[in-house]
């Protein structure tokens, strides 16, 4: 990765116009916030810039409009919230490019912040629109991107911008960067990543990109049982997607030829029913019936699995090694998370975590807090871990 410019590089900022993209997509429950962790990801972004006197104009895009303006779709809601937050006033300014915005932002006093309205209340956002994209730069004389779960997407307001004003990474965008570098892009070794979650399928480029890239690949979840099936294991009724066996079977081929260690669970949970507390068994992967779902990893294995991290310098980690949700299969999740977190209280790891589920469940095992970092961008994220190129970091490094 090319390096970016960040805040530190922006020089005076005193009644310069900055539109900061940020993500405020956040979820919504009958009108309210249901969790603000997007929003709280803006307040250092925004605070920095407020206090080193820009105007601050965030640009953020909200749900799934189609380039229709939707009263249910508004960010003026927004507003409020992220004023209390930040505990300072945000403006709401009712269209992020025109001329009735440009005279808005005017009208602002050093030091404001505004929110601009949904961007994707224009068809163009999507498109990347050159003519938008324009428009939107008209509002200001300094882009900054602070939004890394918007950055596989090649929008106006996510990459556009940053071909038409100096651009600059926000503190929020630069923290995610410099802990994927750590992970992945030039990382200590040993490296071991923790690859888990329902399916393969879902999951093969990144497979196969971190193949040629770690040392130990740790394979559990749903998607171990086609790697097992692949290697001739009889699954049961285990999900699996028999028809990934040739897959399964390439990537362990391209692992065995790039030095990368492999390791499949051994041990496993089994029951019949996918429910809280069935009756389970614990056995060797070789002794599942025809009746019965794998839905965990077993004890053994986790505790081997536990000895080859405190041998690694660097861990990545995306899927939940069982089915988690339900009690007892959250046990090998738990049990990996807490000893990678306290490797890495210890300072002997590197720990990057990253994926919708995958930050749900190292909360549930009170493991997050003391991971290096923990990605709350789903798609990117995943994008950076098949290795692809996001198109709003490329604007920012080009
Ligand atoms: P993330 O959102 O972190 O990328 P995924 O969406 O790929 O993770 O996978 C999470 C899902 O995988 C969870 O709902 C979990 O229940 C499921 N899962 C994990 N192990 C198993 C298993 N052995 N059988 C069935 N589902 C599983
Ligand atoms: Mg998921």
């Amino acid at each position: 990765m090319s390096s970016f410019k960040t805040l530190d590089d922006m020089g005076d900022l005193t009644g310069k116009r900055v539109l900061v993209r940020e993500d405020l997509n956040v979820p919504m429950q009958d009108g309210k916030i249901s969790d603000d962790t997007r929003l709280r990801a803006t307040v250092q972004t925004i605070s920095e810039l407020s206090d080193r006197g820009a105007k601050v104009l965030v640009l953020a895009h909200f749900g799934r409009p189609k380039g229709e303006r939707r009263d249910d779709m508004s960010l003026a809601p927004i507003a409020p919230a992220l004023a209390k937050l930040l505990g300072r006033d945000v403006a709401f300014i009712a269209d992020c490019q025109g001329g009735d915005a440009v005279a808005a932002v005017a009208a602002l006093p050093n030091g404001a912040i505004a929110v601009l309205e949904n961007t994707r209340f224009h068809a163009g956002e999507e498109k990347n629109d050159p003519a938008l994209s324009a428009a939107m730069a008209a509002l200001g004389d300094l882009y900054v991107n602070d939004a890394f779960s918007a950055a596989h997407r090649a929008h106006c307001s996510t990459e556009g911008l940053a071909h038409l004003l100096p651009a600059f990474a926000g503190r929020a965008m630069q923290a995610e960067l410099e802990a994927l570098e750590k992970a992945l892009g030039k990382p200590e070794h040993p490296v071991a990543a923790v690859v888990g979650g329902a399916k393969v399928s879902t999951k093969l480029d990144v497979l196969k990109h971190l193949v040629a890239r770690v040392d130990h690949l740790i394979i559990g979840g749903g998607m171990a049982n086609t790697f097992l099936a692949a290697r001739g294991v009889d699954v049961g009724k285990s999900l699996c997607e028999h028809d990934l066996k040739d897959v399964a079977d390439a990537i362990l081929d391209a692992a065995d030829k790039a030095g990368c260690t492999v390791h499949l669970p051994y041990d496993v949970v089994v029951a019949k029913e996918f429910a809280a507390n069935p009756p389970t068994r614990t056995i060797n992967v070789h002794e599942v019936a025809a009746d019965e779902m794998i839905l965990d990893v077993g004890p053994a294995a986790v505790e081997a699995l536990g000895d080859v991290l405190k041998t690694c310098k660097t861990l990545v980690w995306n899927g939940p090694m069982g089915a988690f949700e339900i009690p007892p299969f959250d046990f090998a999740t738990v049990a990996l998370a807490r000893t990678a977190a306290a490797l890495t209280a210890e300072g002997s790891l590197i720990s990057v975590a990253g994926g919708g589920d995958t930050v749900a469940a190292l909360n549930h095992a009170g493991a997050a807090a003391d991971f290096t970092f923990v990605s709350t961008a789903g798609g990117a994220f995943l994008e950076w871990m098949e290795g692809r190129e996001l198109p709003g970091v490329a604007a920012l490094t080009a």
